[in-house]
């Protein structure tokens, strides 16, 4: 069976996350976000070592384990009731982050609308990096030249991924705009495309 889903894609600092937890706490939405589940392993797992290694550079953390991890998050989450595939719209936020990533979730996801938070402001997505960085404690986001390696690897690996799925899912959204009028917009363009 694949999951009826709804991609936020965009780049680190464009909101993704704030507006992810927004539409997830809409009845019959589903927000899960590969960042937070790669931030909850404890450094005693061999992924756990994996993701701080990657995510502290800056870099992707590979495919494989990464698909793994999201697939029995959402197979989980589905067997213990928290969601409900054939119901619930799954908000899918930080994956899939390259066109690999894209191909391996295919077998699982039934993409209906790809949100593109779209940011030409780069000095503005770094300030709001380095303030979560500071509130939530996320070390990642501290070192400028972390956060300019991110934000590298989201244009030559993660870009793509708007090409794999095509113009006609794609809804850009400027991600400059106050968080409400973001999520006025998003819940617009859910409302037009899912009804
Ligand atoms: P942001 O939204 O700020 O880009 P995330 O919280 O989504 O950050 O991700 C933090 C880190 O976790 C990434 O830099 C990366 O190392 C790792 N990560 C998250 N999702 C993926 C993914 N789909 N593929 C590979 N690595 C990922």
């Amino acid at each position: 069976m694949k999951y009826r889903t709804i991609l936020l894609f965009g780049a680190p600092g464009s909101g993704k996350g704030t507006q992810g937890k927004i539409l997830g706490s809409v009845p019959n939405f589903h927000h899960f976000a590969s960042g937070d589940v790669f931030r909850r392993l404890t450094p005693e797992t061999e992924l756990g070592r994996l993701f701080l290694d990657y995510s502290g550079r800056g870099e992707l953390v590979p495919d494989e384990p990464t698909i793994r991890l999201c697939r029995e998050h959402l197979e989980a989450a589905a067997r213990d009731g928290r969601f409900d595939p054939v119901n619930d719209t799954l908000v899918l936020d930080g994956i899939p982050r390259n066109p690999n990533q894209a191909r391996l979730l295919s077998p699982s996801l039934d993409v209906r609308l790809v949100l593109y938070l779209s940011c030409s402001d780069m000095d503005k997505m770094v300030l709001r990096l380095q303030r979560r960085a500071l509130k939530e404690n996320r070390l990642d986001d501290a070192d400028p030249a972390v956060i300019r390696k991110r934000l590298e690897v989201f244009e030559a690996q993660s870009k793509p991924v708007l090409d794999y799925y095509g113009p006609d899912l794609r809804c850009d959204i400027d991600a400059t705009q106050t968080p409400i009028k973001v999520s006025l917009d998003i819940l617009q363009a859910v409302e037009e495309r899912l009804g």
